[in-house]
Order: C-alpha cells, then structure tokens, then sequence
C-alpha cells in the first residue's frame, strides 16, 4: 500500500463501558421524527410516512461531557437519542436478522443547530450545517448488547439543570431498531462500526452556556453534558 502523503485523521471511536477496548465508529446515521409527539411539536405528520435518514460524520461524537457552544447559531437544541452500533453489515437486512447485527448501545444528544437546520428546510437544502458540526454527537460509552440485551422498552429522560425536559420511552418509536436496520440496509451497505441514532422524543428545546444536560435511558445508561 502506497504511504499517505498527508497523516490520516484518527479513526474515531467510542469507550466501552467496563473495557479498555473501544469501538470504531464508521458511519453516523440519524432517524428523524421517530416518536409521534416530537414529530407533531416539530409540526409534521405523527402518522408512518416511511423514515428518512440524514448522517453525522464519525468525528461529530464526543466522549468529553462537555460541549461547547457552537459557531454560527443562536438556538441550539438537545435531542436525547438511543444510539444503537453495529458490530456487522449488510444488504437488505431482513428485520427477523437484524438484531444479529447489533454489537450494543449507548445514551447520545443529536445536538442540532435548530436555527440553521430551519433555514435549510424551508429551502430545501441539506441539513448538514444544522446536524452534523463539530462536537453534535455527545454519547456515553458504549455498552455490549451481551451484558444488557437489546431494550425495546424504557424509560428515556433529558434533565437541564434538573429540570426534566424531554420525557418518553424507547416503545414509543414509530420505526423500531431492527425495522431501522433493515430499511438502512436496502439503501446503504452496512458494516461492522456504523451507529444509528434512533431519533428524539418530545421536548426538545435549546440550551445555553453554563447548562447541565443529564440524558438517561432505562437500561442502557446515563449520560451527563456540560455547555461551555
Ligand atoms: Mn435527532
């Protein structure tokens, strides 16, 4: 193989809880309008249209607890999400198989630039600018599907400050992990290292500097964020 002319970017990867290991991230795709009652706050159709899909780049994610205030926005906003990662890939996934892909899972905020990425709507452009900036994609570490099965069900919460702002439960996805997978995998090929963002319930609203954001989801884990 050729040497690089330039130093390759790290790969990007996440912690695993109880590990030494981490996992490599490959690709980043995120679910949007997931749950009824945030699709109707965002002023859509709660009914199953079928799922649309945007990506973040795997250096979008943060391990850090904190994230900083990004450039370029005045309304920044929290999306609390099950984050799901594959440990194997594929096309046309059957949704009977598709669990089989899944390594584990982990608590992650699809921190958006609500201001640009409405912009970008009302003009039919990309949502790139809003989604998929530096630092958008804070997690916890990633946890093996072995030690907590795979949750279909659960409590999923947002805190900021203490005060419960995003409320609902994994069973209230209108498109379920595996059906996600599989429909994912009639457009892309999958493979080993590509995480999926599950989508949002309601009560997504913006943050600011100097507030605690504390994600928590019923099984799966917690997740504490810092604005800085
Ligand atoms: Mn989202």
């Amino acid at each position: 193989m050729p040497a690089y002319i330039i130093d390759p970017s790290p790969i990007a990867a996440a912690p695993i809880k109880g590990s030494d290991k981490v996992f490599p991230v490959r690709r980043i795709y995120c679910i949007g309008r997931n749950y009824a009652a945030h699709a109707i706050e965002m002023g859509h159709d709660p009914n199953r249209e079928p799922p649309f899909f945007f990506q973040k780049n795997p250096n979008n994610i943060d391990f850090s607890g904190t994230f900083p205030y990004p450039s370029q926005t005045k309304d920044v906003h929290h999306e609390i999400e099950l984050v799901v990662a594959l440990s194997k890939g594929g096309t046309s996934i059957p949704i009977a198989k598709a669990l089989d892909h899944v390594w584990g899972y982990a608590v992650g905020l699809d921190m958006t630039r609500r201001d640009l990425q409405g912009i970008a709507k009302e003009m039919g452009r990309p949502w790139e600018i809003g989604k998929a900036f530096e630092k958008s994609a804070p997690m916890g570490p990633f946890v093996p599907a072995a030690q907590i099965g795979h949750p279909a069900a659960g409590k999923v919460e947002l805190k900021v400050n203490g005060k419960v702002k995003q409320t609902g439960d994994l069973n209230q996805m209108i498109w379920k992990v595996p059906e996600m997978i599989s429909y994912l995998s009639d457009y892309f090929e999958l493979a080993a290292g590509d995480v999926i963002m599950t989508g949002t319930p309601s009560g997504v609203a913006a943050v600011v500097a100097g507030d605690t954001m504390e994600a928590a989801i019923d099984g799966v884990g917690t997740l504490t964020v810092k604005v800085v």
